[in-house]
């Protein structure tokens, strides 16, 4: 047994660092658009099935070269994250919630026969990364440093099969708030001719191959005038989650008028968010002790229309690291509009309003909170 002795871990201690020697000018943060501009540097650890985790390297910013037969162009060895460092402005950076990103790479990574990371190593190498990228990230409110670690097969080969090396790769992209006028309420509409994900199938994992499939709905959602979907599922029309955010509603309730807030379960059908736990954390930590009731439940897109048409729809919200809170004004359903609860002129409930500053104050440092991660 001494013989099949454990493949090395990730080892954030034998760490080389390459420094950039064409320092970008950093583009002004008024000016940054999603995902377009990267750092000077990335993170890469590659990683084979004979050594297990090689040593970590920073380096700059640099394209990848992979021969044309690498399983990931054709079979689809990919799994990614999506997390963000915020600056307040006393300058202290900070990472939210890192281990739950760990976690949820592990799990889609063991999905598609990739590697998994030792979440410690994991986080303490992100960490590492965003200091050294610190000046990419303006200290002011809604602006952050959005990080894709990204995990791929490399092996170069035709064959279908576990891939015997894999490269893991963290890129980082100063972002600004996405709503930098304040909230701004979107239109959903409800896709009932396909569907994101099923019983048993993949759509809890964080896999690129999710993805490509639902810009299709997407645009045909924008074509009809609506912001994006509401994914629904089965016959029922189970409301799951909205393009790539977890999905809320405030309710009222039919017998007792008590407000309950709802969100889908954890069925292996919706990604199980960071966003989405922490509201369901803080809800459970605040909002209970207001009479609220908190409920991981399946829900229908004809209980949500009836709930609207009895005025017992009190809100809706997406979650998701990108905006934090997403509230909804109307989903288009079968040729009706479901209203959503907010006024004419208001762009955001109360339930999302203090739920993006509860969630806000600890990623940037205002609130003291275990979830926060100091650099
Ligand atoms: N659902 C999907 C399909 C997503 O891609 C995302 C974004 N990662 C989310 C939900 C929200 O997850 P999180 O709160 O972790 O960003």
């Amino acid at each position: 047994e001494e013989a099949i002795a454990k493949l090395p871990g990730l080892d954030p201690s034998a760490l080389t660092i390459s420094h950039s020697i064409t320092p970008q000018v950093l583009t002004p943060p008024e000016e940054l658009v999603f995902g377009r501009a990267f750092t000077d540097h990335m993170l890469s650890i590659e990683w084979t099935a004979s050594s297990g985790w090689l040593a970590p390297r920073i380096t700059p910013y640099q394209n990848l070269s992979l021969d044309p037969a690498t399983c990931v162009f054709h079979y689809a060895f990919e799994c990614f994250e999506g997390m963000k460092a915020y600056k307040n402005n006393e300058g202290a950076v900070r990472l939210f919630r890192p281990d739950k990103n760990a976690a949820r790479l592990n799990n889609s990574a063991s999905r598609i026969a990739l590697p998994s990371v030792d979440a410690q190593a994991f986080i303490e190498l992100i960490a590492k990364f965003a200091e050294m990228e610190q000046r990419f990230i303006p200290a002011q409110r809604g602006f952050s440093l959005y990080l894709r670690p990204t995990l791929i097969g490399t092996q170069r080969t035709l064959g279908v099969g576990p891939p015997g090396s894999a490269l893991l790769y963290v890129i980082a992209s100063p972002v600004g708030p996405y709503y930098p006028t304040g909230f701004k309420a979107v239109s959903l509409e409800a896709t009932s001719y396909a569907v994101r994900a099923w019983p048993g199938g993949v759509g809890d994992k964080k896999l690129g191959a999710n993805y490509a499939p639902c810009i299709v709905p997407q645009l045909q959602a924008a074509k009809n005038g609506f912001h994006q979907n509401l994914w629904l599922f089965g016959e029922e029309e189970y409301v799951t989650e909205v393009g790539t955010m977890n999905f809320f509603v405030a309710i009222k309730d039919k017998e007792t008028g008590k407000p309950e807030l709802w969100t889908a379960p954890l069925d292996g059908t919706i990604l199980d968010g960071v966003t989405r736990d922490s509201v369901l954390d803080l809800a459970r930590e605040r909002l209970v002790k207001e009479g609220w009731i908190v409920k991981e439940k399946q829900f229908t897109m004809s209980e949500l229309a009836e709930a609207a048409d009895d005025g017992r729809l009190m809100e809706a919200f997406g979650t998701g690291t990108a905006a934090v809170v997403s509230p909804v004004r109307r989903i288009g359903w079968r040729g009706r509009m479901v209203e959503c609860g907010l006024k004419e002129g208001v762009e955001a409930g109360d339930v999302a309003k203090r739920m993006k500053a509860w969630i806000e104050g600890i990623q940037y440092g205002d609130e003291e909170h275990e979830w926060s991660y100091k650099v």
